[in-house]
């Protein structure tokens, strides 16, 4: 077995399969052999199951909410907004599943008629991280299962109890074993299982880019196709006409979220001349003033990293940017609660030749670059080899109009710091990958165009 502790203290809070290959091979072969039924399923019932599934986890969301908690650190209103985040695609994707339209084109020649379907791509895999254990599986299996494909899915080892909890409630709302089936063991076996298994004809991955690359070069021998979620460098960029304090509880808001563990969330603030000062008080003010804690307070505190490499990295991010002349405003150290605990840290004056600017921090710091001009500073935003999110506070209708086409990204968040529903398509450009994920983009990500020409139909017999 594997056994999952709680960031917060350490303590074990449960434990899940260490499955073999044989084991593996054998949740394939289900969500394999499942397919063709539930497939030709009628659309209505697929998306009833999904939302008998909505339902019954809706009536349970505290308690998925507490295993979160446990398992990854968050804190308790934020499990809880993932929950809700989470169920929302459930809910999308049961009342997309009866809108998979195709088309009819002008037949191109006489006694013809030319159709283009929809069809399922087939048996999927999906791997999911650790900093949404809810939210990334739901995204994920409900698209799938909506579009008629099966899916099985690897969660992180580190928070399988949500993933297992949320494939127990499934079988109860009556999604059937191989529709959806879960396996956890060793991440590399099983990501090598799925990809060269020909009848998996689809790979969905959220996780680090140099994973994201592995597994897309593997895809070349099967030619499967890929939705990737990768790393992120998002830029927040806020100009002297920004809304300040708008501005402010934005930033602050979307970097601390999941204790910054989160791949949209802002990497590198950068902030015109004419506020600067006055901003990287106000944001220093601000992130003083939060609490860290255990995520099982009921109001907001900024929890645990998720282990101690995470720990370490922040810590060597943060010694570098001071080695390149930054200038810690506030935190900048582990919390005196000690453990995981790291500090929200304000680092003023940053130089991009610090590690910083070019790394993925995934933790609760907020490193902030001073600019004078929008052609300089959108050239430095893009200067990446992310693009999954850019954030940008102006409020200069041309100027936000040219952000959102120069920034290189596949989300540009204008006058706020929330990204996320299940209506719109997430993901990004770039090293950040490919593919979206919510809205009816996300659904095409697994159906098959297909054209249809049917010929001599005007001869009677
Ligand atoms: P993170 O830094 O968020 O943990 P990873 O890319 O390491 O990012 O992990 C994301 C997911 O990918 C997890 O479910 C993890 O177990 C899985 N994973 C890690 N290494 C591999 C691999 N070599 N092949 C397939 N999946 C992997």
């Amino acid at each position: 077995m594997i056994t999952v502790y709680n960031p917060a203290d350490g303590s074990v809070v449960g434990e899940a399969p260490q499955m073999d290959a044989a084991a593996v091979r054998a949740a394939v072969d289900r969500t394999c052999a499942a397919f063709p039924v539930w497939s030709r399923q009628l659309a209505r019932d697929r998306s009833a199951l999904l939302r008998r599934w909505f339902d019954l986890v809706s009536a349970d969301r505290r308690a998925f909410a507490e295993i979160m908690v446990k398992e990854n650190g968050k804190c308790l209103s934020e499990a809880l907004g993932e929950i809700d985040y989470g169920l929302g695609f459930i809910e999308w994707y049961a009342e997309e599943a009866k809108r998979v339209y195709g088309d009819t084109i002008p037949s191109h020649a006489a006694g013809a008629s030319v159709l283009v379907t929809k069809e399922p791509v087939g048996p999927t895999a999906a791997i999911t991280p650790w900093n949404f254990p809810f939210m990334m599986i739901c995204r994920k299996i409900a698209t799938a299962l909506a579009a008629g494909c099966t899916m099985i899915i690897k969660p992180s080892e580190e928070t399988p109890l949500t993933a297992y909890k949320l494939l127990d409630y499934a079988r109860q709302a009556g999604i059937p074993e191989g529709v959806f089936e879960m396996v956890t063991g060793d991440p590399k076996e099983i990501g090598e299982i799925f990809i060269s298994d020909r009848r998996i004809r689809k790979i969905s991955f959220t996780g680090s880019t140099a994973v994201g690359k592995l597994l897309a070069s593997a895809s070349g021998a099967t030619l499967t196709r890929m939705t990737l979620e990768l790393g992120g460098n998002a830029p927040f960029i806020v100009f002297d006409d920004a809304d300040f304090d708008e501005a402010v509880a934005g930033a602050v808001a979307a970097k601390l979220r999941n204790s910054g563990q989160v791949c949209i969330s802002p990497n590198r603030f950068y902030v015109q001349d004419a506020i600067y000062d006055r901003f990287v008080a106000a944001i220093a003010e601000k992130v003083w003033g939060i609490e860290v804690g255990d995520g099982m307070r009921e109001d907001f505190v900024v929890g645990p990293m998720i282990n101690q490499a995470g720990v370490d990295k922040v810590a060597a991010l943060v010694a570098d940017a001071c080695d390149h002349g930054a200038r810690v405003l506030t935190g900048g150290k582990l919390d005196a609660l000690g453990g995981l605990f790291y500090e929200p840290t304000v680092l003023a004056d940053m130089d991009e030749r610090a590690k910083a600017a070019q790394t993925e921090i995934f933790g609760p710091v907020l490193p902030v670059y001073r600019f004078t001009t929008e052609e300089e500073v959108i050239s430095r935003a893009n200067n990446t080899d992310y693009g999954l999110v850019a954030y940008a506070y102006t409020r200069d209708l041309g100027r936000a109009f040219r952000l959102s086409r120069e920034l290189e990204a596949g989300m540009v968040i204008l006058n706020s710091g929330s990204v996320g529903t299940a209506s719109v398509p997430f993901g990004g450009v770039k090293e950040s990958g490919y593919g979206r994920e919510g809205s009816h983009y996300g659904i095409e990500e697994y159906v098959d165009v297909k054209y249809v020409l049917m010929a001599g139909l005007d001869r009677r017999h």
